[in-house]
């Protein structure tokens, strides 16, 4: 079994299925507690030395079957799912960075997670430095000896600005710093962050996984790497553990203190979406790049954002880093606010709403939804702009998508 699509309906099948009914779906185990034959294997779940589910606050065998096939997806070393992409956020940091550390970042980030980094963690006392991630010069001026980790988004959500990783990657390697990629817009399917450097990846489960947004979750995906023995609050036992140990222990404390676990429920369901995820990124991507050509031409849109278009400033790293393959989300602008608005109660298939990676294709505009926690300065110095929409291209025939946005393109 070498494709990814394979590892996906499958995992890993040189596990015997666990299920004593041999049931070829995973069951959903919905239970807080289980059973133990006696009290010494009680005790071995609990020093971590079995690997015997004991409560599903810590680990569960629906949420743990995720956690496999989204580690062959991803290549990594070990992985944890969460109840949201923002916990998989808030326990990687908790656990990395204590009082008086910082990390380096850029201003174009989803909207709760500069929220976090500018509001939450800073009540902790660390540091949220925006860097220019364009200007090498710029990140490096940035980190000292407090600095834990440079973040960054694959694709900034909604600018859709795409980085020369292998740079960043290189600043963060030369410092020992390490790198946490947020890939929710690409999932690992298109984007490898392992392989280009990341030391930790994490994603919402929410989007491109679960796909028939079914559910919320989040994953933490952790890829071997030296810089642990940096990270004063894990280098003792970098030092003093197994490998694999340590990479089991490494956010457990955070993890459980949190009470950040997945529901098994929802991770069933995110299993599903899981098993045709190739399928709808390759339909998805085709279809985007044909909606966001079509955007291109038409004279009420002053400017579209899709990284695999030739047009596009990103076009060379679409090649160089997703095979061409950019996502689901394009950037639009039209030429106010209340454009965006006429062009959006216009839609008649496509849907008003703030999820995106759905079957369904859905348009937002960010400045007065998601961005509207934040200043009129604050969100010019994001650039989400009054005239911008986010488009999410869903599964329909790509023809109706453009059907529907011509139609409405029209009445404003
Ligand atoms: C949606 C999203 C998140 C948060 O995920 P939730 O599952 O909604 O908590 C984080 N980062 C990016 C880039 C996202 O798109």
């Amino acid at each position: 079994m070498k494709g990814i699509n394979s590892k996906l309906i499958h995992g890993d099948l040189t596990k015997v299925n666990p299920d004593p009914h041999r049931c070829l779906k995973t069951p959903v185990y919905e239970a807080a507690s289980f059973d133990f034959d006696s009290a010494e294997a009680v005790e071995a779940a609990f020093m971590g030395r079995s690997d015997a589910f004991m409560y599903t606050r810590v680990s569960n065998p629906t949420v743990r079957e995720l956690e496999t096939r989204l580690m062959l997806l991803s290549g990594s070393k070990s992985g944890m799912c969460t109840s949201s992409g923002m916990a998989a956020i808030s326990t990687v940091i908790l656990s990395v960075c204590g009082t008086g550390n910082n990390i380096i970042t850029s201003q174009f980030l989803f909207g709760n997670t500069f929220s976090f980094f500018t509001r939450t963690i800073k009540q902790f006392g660390i540091e949220s430095r925006m860097a220019d991630f364009q200007d090498d010069a710029d990140i490096i001026s940035k980190i000292d000896t407090n600095t834990r980790a440079i973040f960054l988004e694959v694709i900034t959500n909604p600018q859709l600005i795409v980085y020369d990783f292998d740079k960043i990657a290189k600043i963060a390697k030369e410092r020992n710093i390490l790198l946490i990629v947020d890939n929710s817009v690409l999932t690992p399917y298109i984007f490898n962050s392992g392989k280009t450097g990341a030391d930790i990846e994490i994603f919402s489960t929410t989007k491109f996984i679960s796909g028939g947004a079914t559910s919320i979750g989040g994953a933490i995906m952790t890829f071997e790497s030296e810089k642990w023995a940096f990270v004063p609050r894990l280098k003792d036992d970098f030092a003093n553990l197994p490998r694999e140990k340590f990479y089991k222990k490494l956010y457990k404390e955070v993890y459980k203190n949190l009470g950040v676990c997945l529901s098994p429920n929802s991770a069933w369901l995110q299993l599903l979406g899981l098993e045709t995820l190739g399928l709808r990124i390759e339909r998805i991507c085709d279809s985007a790049l044909q909606v966001a050509a079509w955007l291109e031409q038409q004279a009420e849109v002053s400017s579209v954002n899709y990284a695999s278009l030739k047009s596009s400033e990103y076009h060379e790293f679409a090649g160089k880093y997703m095979q061409n393959r950019a996502g689901c989300l394009i950037g639009l602008e039209l030429e106010s606010k209340e454009a965006c608005y006429k062009f959006m109660n216009a839609l008649k298939m496509v849907r008003r709403g703030t999820n995106f990676c759905d079957n369904k294709s859905m348009i937002i505009h960010p400045a007065s939804t998601i961005f509207s926690d934040f200043s009129t300065d604050e969100k010019v110095f994001m650039q989400v702009g009054e005239g911008l929409l986010r488009l999410s291209v869903g599964l329909e025939e790509v023809e109706d998508i453009i059907d529907d946005l011509a139609q409405a393109l029209s009445q404003i």
